[in-house]
This record gives C-alpha cells, structure tokens and sequence, in this order.
C-alpha cells in the first residue's frame, strides 16, 4: 500500500546527547547500507551496529548506532532502521539529508503511525493514545496513554460493538420472516431490555470520561478563604510537595490556569494565585465577588478556614457560594485550634503539615483510577460515543412504539458504526488525513 521509504528524525530537533532517525520501508535497509560503514543486508532483525555514517566521498560524517528491524515485527510492520548519532541539531540533519539523497522520502507528520494502523498494527484509539502518551503532562495522563496504547479502548467498546451486532441479527430474522406475526412483537419485546442494557454500560463508560478528562489535563483549581487563614501558606505547602519538575507549562495551559503542580497522581491546575512561584502572601484578599468570578472557571474548590477561630458570616457565605461545586473544605491552622472535631480537612499549612488534604485528594478519584477499565479522555472518541449513545434512544423509542424493524435497524447500524469508527474500523479518508498529521514529526 506504501511504496515509498520514509524517514523523519524521530526524536525532538534540540541540542542532546542523541538523536534518532528512523527509516520506515522496503529499502530501509538498502538505503542505510550504501550510507554504512559495516554489511547490514543480511543483519537479523533487532540487532544493533556500530559504525560510521559515510559521505559520498566514504569519509565518516559520524559514529553511530544502527538498529535493524525486520517486517513484520515492528511498529510499522514494514523494515524499520534507526540510526542513533550524536544529538547536535546541525548533524542530525545532515544525516537525514544523507538518507533523503539516497532514495527515501520525508516523512509526513504521523506517518509512521498512519502506516502501522493501515498495516493493522494498532487500531485508531491506540494511535491517539501514541498521542497522549507525547502530550502527557503527569503520571496518570501517561498511564492512561499506556493503557490505551495497549488496546484497551478495544477491549471496552467490542462486547457494546458485539451487542449490537446481535440486536441487529435479531431485527433481519424478523425482517426475514415476516410471516410470523406474533415473532415479530416477541422480538420488540425481547429488544427492549438488551437495548436498556446496553444503555446502561454506555452510560457507565460515558460517566467515567468526565473523570478521566480531569486526570488527563488535570483539575482547574481555586484557593479561596478569607484574609489571613492561610492560602498563601497552604499553597507553599504544596508547592512543596509538588515532586514532578515542569519547565515549561506556558502553551499546555490556558490563560486562566497560572500554575500547575502534582500531588500524588492528581496534577492541580491552580488558577489565578497572582504569581505562583513568588506566592508567599501573594494571594489576594479577595471579596465576595471576586471570589464569584474565580469559581466559574474552577472545577475544584479549596475552601481555607482559620481552624482556630469560630466561622464568621463571611466564612458562611463562601461555603453557600461553594455549595454546588466539588470542593474541598479546609482547616487551617490546627497547631493554634483547641477543638478540631469540627468535620473537614485539618491542617497546618504554615507547618507544611498538609497530609490530610493531600490523602482527600487522592481519595477523590482512587476508585476511578484502580479500575482496569480504561478512563476515555480522548474528545473524538467520547463525541462518538454520545452519538452512538442517541443512535440507541432513537431505536428504544422506535421499539416502544412498535415502529418497523427496518426503520429500528438504521438506528442501531448508525450505533454500530459509530463505536467502529472510534477503532478507525469505518472510516473516512480525509478525516484520518487530518487525525494523523495532527502528530509531530517522526512518528
Ligand atoms: P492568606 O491571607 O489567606 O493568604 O493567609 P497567609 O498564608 O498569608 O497567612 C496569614 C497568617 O497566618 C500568616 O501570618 C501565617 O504565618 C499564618 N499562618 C498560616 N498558616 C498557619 C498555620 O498553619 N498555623 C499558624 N499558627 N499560622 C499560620
Ligand atoms: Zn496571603
């Protein structure tokens, strides 16, 4: 199906102490031989070679690696040669311009990936889930990549795929033996609770994806609390137990999000703390109003209190605000408070004594995260999955009104092909033409 060779430097074009250039083929192997120092043709497949990358005048242009992978066990299924050379920008793409000279074709962005789904190598949710696994800015982003390149999206969706395939099959027998009048209505009404049930499990898988977005990209979070009990001090606090090491988190985040930081395998998305890194009483002292703004945006609220003091009206009045949000309440100040029965989170943030907070956010989704089940983040696969959702309602109100079992059967086909696309088992041209050159370069 692929004619041509590619190759693309597969690793980020930056000052390191490797890079990678990958060849993706039927002459991948040919084309690295007439450019290596050492015989390779008859190599066996994941072996690597040490050498040098030669000029057209034979001089060494570098001293490299060189790996051979041999059809069909390889990301592409098709011949695969990596050349690891030294990292500096200016020879790894000298290299790849030696390769492109001697017969292969740049690579389009996500090409390889593209090859390895058309050869079936992976299905489209794995090669998204290559993706996320680029993207991923925290532990658990990276563990659901790691599921989902594993093919567990697949595991999910077939049984509903397989279900509907069966409802299916029970339509056309009636399509097909018309004559059996009272088979027909046994049918409907044999439909209605498998088409429930299948209502059900999508309905459990689509509940989880809210879940999963937020593990993904983590949660928009707000400190709020009257002056003087503590944000500031809380966020130091955690600050400080923030373990990861972002550089650079500008382009990842929106504007409002001003910091983001890992506590366990949950990552916060602080949001306008006026100046994270220099936070020390930098929080604002914000009103009522402000407060209002702040939370719009939020999807988890800290709610600071001074544990050492009775709540006042101001307190009360935040807590209405915060009502209907998922929040946090909090006790600052356990070190000064004489009772500390009152229920919520108690700590000393002054003290860097936040365990309590940081076990509550942990526990908020462990039962999410211990599952097997994959948690879908991924925005093209949910929309299909809500379409396949409303395929199924249409056809439960079909079969409730005892509408024809042809006119049910467009509906729950529409259901079908739905989830298949989100495999990339129906697909369209131009839609993957966009999926994948949506990837960087080189994969
Ligand atoms: P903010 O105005 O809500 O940001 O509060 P700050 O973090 O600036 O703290 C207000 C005051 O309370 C400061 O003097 C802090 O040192 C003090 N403070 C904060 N946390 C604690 C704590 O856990 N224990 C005690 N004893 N003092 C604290
Ligand atoms: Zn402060």
């Amino acid at each position: 199906m692929f004619q041509h060779t590619i190759a693309a430097i597969s690793t980020a074009l930056q000052d390191g102490a490797i890079s990678i250039i990958r060849l993706s083929g039927d002459e991948a192997i040919s084309i690295v031989q007439s450019i290596f120092s050492k015989n390779i043709l008859n190599a066996k497949s994941h072996t690597i070679h040490y050498g040098f990358i030669l000029d057209d005048n034979k001089q060494p242009v570098d001293e490299v690696l060189v790996s051979i992978f041999r059809a069909p066990k390889t990301y592409t299924r098709e011949d695969i040669v990596e050349i690891n050379c030294h990292g500096g920008t200016f020879i790894t793409r000298k290299i790849l311009s030696i390769v492109l000279s001697h017969g292969a074709l740049l690579a389009k962005p996500g090409e390889f990936t593209q090859r390895a789904f058309y050869h079936g190598r992976i299905d489209l949710s794995q090669a998204e889930a290559v993706q996320d696994m680029i993207e991923a800015s925290n532990d658990t982003a990276a563990n659901m990549a790691i599921r989902g390149i594993r093919g567990s999206i697949k595991k999910l969706l077939q049984p509903l795929i397989d279900d509907l395939m069966e409802i299916i099959a029970n339509i056309e027998v009636n399509i097909d033996y018309p004559e059996y009048d009272d088979v027909a209505q046994l049918t409907t009404h044999d439909l209605l609770p498998k088409t429930n049930e299948w209502l059900t499990k999508i309905d459990t898988i689509l509940n989880r994806v809210q879940t999963g977005q937020l593990l993904k990209k983590g949660i928009d979070t707000v400190i709020i609390g009257k002056p003087n009990v503590g944000k500031s001090s809380l966020l130091n606090a955690l600050l400080e137990e923030d373990k990861a090491i972002v550089t650079d988190i500008a382009g990842t985040t929106r504007d409002i999000v001003e910091g983001q930081i890992h506590i366990g395998s949950i990552q916060l998305n602080l949001i306008d703390t006026a100046g994270i890194r220099d936070a020390k009483d930098k929080i604002e002292q914000i009103g009522i109003e402000k407060s209002q703004e702040k939370l719009k945006q939020a999807k988890l609220v800290l709610l600071v209190f001074d544990g050492s003091k009775p709540l006042d009206e101001e307190d009360k009045k935040l807590l209405e605000l915060t009502n209907d949000k998922m929040r946090l309440i909090i006790y600052n100040k356990e070190d000064l408070s004489q009772n500390t029965d009152k229920e919520g989170i108690w700590i000393s943030a002054q003290n860097n004594d936040i365990h309590s907070l940081i076990e509550a956010l942990e526990n908020m989704y462990q039962n999410d995260l211990l599952k097997e089940e994959p948690l879908l983040s991924n925005e093209r696969q949910i929309g299909l999955l809500n379409q396949a959702k409303q395929d199924m309602i249409r056809a439960k109100e079909a079969m409730e009104n005892f509408i024809e079992p042809d006119l049910i059967e467009i509906d729950i086909q529409m259901a079908h092909d739905h989830l298949k696309e989100i495999l990339g088992e129906v697909h369209r041209e131009d839609l993957l033409d966009t999926l994948f050159s949506k990837f960087c370069l080189g994969k």
